[in-house]
């Protein structure tokens, strides 16, 4: 049965899966009484933004009574410098997440198909269904995506391809030989949209430059964001690269002020304090290792991860598990609603954070063979 306000809607909206944000962790820690709780949920940095772009951020407090700059001159023009391309072919949003949404509103006309890996970010399918487009899911395999099978996926109908590098929830990537062989199979009427919002812990000399293919006028799109690496999930800040006239037909559609003025501050100081990157990448990089070493003596499972999350196999419930790390005070995320029944998908924290993850995990773990 539909509600009166449901029979009002567009269709193509009543199919999606309502989302469920998780509780502040205030209220979390007020409902389990306890405090301390550790967030490793959301992929977000564990560490604060640097002095320097809190200080950008705080000098720019008293200019709000002013709109932002629509065209977001100065980010623009400090993105384009970086990536060696000029500013028309840079679009801001309001985190990447945004970009995703107005690439399909620009692009996927009604009934045109996007190719999709399954499981990987489920905004791709929200958005695509949102559009009254059609969604080609593509399975992973081995948890990496099959480039392959996506390839293979293409038809005469579909407009847009996504291809999450490295993948959200598996923390895996698709190789710079395999995206090669993908290109050279996409015909010239679909757009590849590459989502690299944790490209830099992922970086080896495996790792596609998908820029590359932008410089050859392929038809590609590169998202990136200050979301991860630069400490900025909070001010919603991201970027588009493209050429020209596919990043002029985004901005049509866009709002003149999609992007706040403190994000705007914020990831122009972000994008000149590369220590602060390399900072969290080294940290990253050793919580990685310590994760594997620890998951290992724990018997439990692993993908290697390109990014700063790890999918992790706790071989038995992972709701459960879930919630009884809930009660320790350590927030996670179960892979259930992705059909990983066993499997939780688990930020890399602090050191601190890291080894509080693990005395949990082993408590919960002796509890559950008790149980
Ligand atoms: C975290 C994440 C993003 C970043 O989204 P923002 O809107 O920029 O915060 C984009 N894509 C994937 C796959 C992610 O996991």
């Amino acid at each position: 049965m539909q509600t009166p306000w449901e029979s009002l809607a567009n269709e193509h909206i009543l199919g999606i899966a309502p989302y469920e944000p998780g509780k502040p962790i205030e209220e979390l820690e007020r409902e389990l009484g306890i405090h301390d709780a550790i967030k490793l949920a959301s992929n977000e940095n564990p560490l604060p933004p640097s002095d320097r772009v809190q200080k950008a951020i705080v000098a720019a407090l008293t200019h709000l009574n002013r709109y932002p700059d629509g065209s977001g001159f100065y980010l623009r023009r400090a993105v384009a410098k970086r990536h060696g391309v000029t500013p028309e072919q840079i679009v801001l949003g309001n985190g990447s997440n945004e970009l995703i949404e107005l690439i399909v509103r620009a692009f996927l006309r009604p009934g045109e198909e996007a190719v999709i890996p399954h499981p990987s970010f489920v905004v791709y399918p929200m958005i695509v269904q949102a559009a009254g487009g059609i969604r080609v899911v593509v399975t992973l395999r081995d948890y990496r995506l099959d480039l392959e099978a996506m390839a293979r996926a293409i038809t005469p109908l579909t407009k847009l391809v996504f291809i999450a590098n490295p993948n959200n929830p598996t923390a895996t990537i698709v190789t710079a030989a395999e995206v090669e062989q993908f290109m050279a199979r996409i015909p010239p009427t679909v757009i590849v949209v590459f989502d690299e919002a944790y490209i830099e812990f992922a970086q080896g000399p495996d790792f596609p430059d998908s820029l590359a293919y932008m410089r050859q006028e392929r038809k590609v799109f590169v998202l990136r964001t200050f979301s991860k690496a630069s400490s900025l999930a909070g001010v919603r800040a991201g970027y588009g690269v493209a050429a020209p006239d596919a990043v002029a037909l985004v901005h049509r559609i866009r709002q003149p002020f999609n992007v706040n003025s403190l994000a705007q501050v914020a990831a122009l100081a972000a994008l000149e304090d590369d220590a602060h990157i390399l900072e969290c990448v080294r940290m990253i990089e050793a919580g990685r290792h310590y994760l594997y070493d620890e998951f290992g003596s724990l018997g439990l499972k692993y993908v290697p991860s390109r990014a700063n999350f790890i999918l992790v196999d706790v071989g038995r419930s992972a709701s459960d598990i879930y919630q009884w790390l809930l009660r320790e005070g350590v927030i996670v995320r179960p892979m259930t609603s992705f059909g990983m029944e066993t499997a939780l998908r688990i930020t890399v924290g602090t050191p601190e954070e890291n080894r509080r993850l693990i005395k949990a995990m082993r408590k919960c773990l002796e509890e559950a063979r008790h149980a």
